[in-house]
C-alpha cells in the first residue's frame, strides 16, 4: 500500500483493498476519489501546522484559564466538524 493510505480510516482501506481487484484499479476512478480524501485530510493536516505555527507566534504558550479560541480550532475532530457542519 503507498503512504497515502495512511490517512484513509480503516473501513475506507477495507472497501479499496476490496477495490484494488487488478492491476488497472491502481489509475481507475475510483481509486482516484480515495486519494482525493486523502488529500483532502493532508491539507487540513497542513492547515492546522500552519495555524499551530502562527498561534505559537502569536500566543505563545497560552495554556492558561482563558479559552483560546485558535486551540478550540486546532482541537476540532474530524467527526466535531462534521457535525457542524450538518447543523447548517
Ligand atoms: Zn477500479
Ligand atoms: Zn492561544
Amino acid at each position: 500500500m503507498p503512504d497515502w493510505t495512511e490517512r484513509l480510516t480503516e473501513t475506507e482501506n477495507d472497501n479499496l483493498d476490496e477495490h484494488l481487484h487488478d492491476d488497472q484499479c491502481e489509475e481507475c476512478w475510483v481509486t482516484a476519489l480515495f486519494r482525493t480524501v486523502a488529500a483532502l485530510r493532508a491539507l487540513v493536516e497542513e492547515k492546522d501546522k500552519s495555524l499551530d505555527a502562527l498561534h505559537r507566534e502569536a500566543h505563545g504558550d497560552c495554556h492558561g484559564q482563558v479559552p483560546c479560541p485558535v486551540r478550540a480550532a486546532l482541537a476540532l475532530t474530524e467527526d466535531e466538524m462534521k457535525e457542524r457542519l450538518e447543523e447548517k
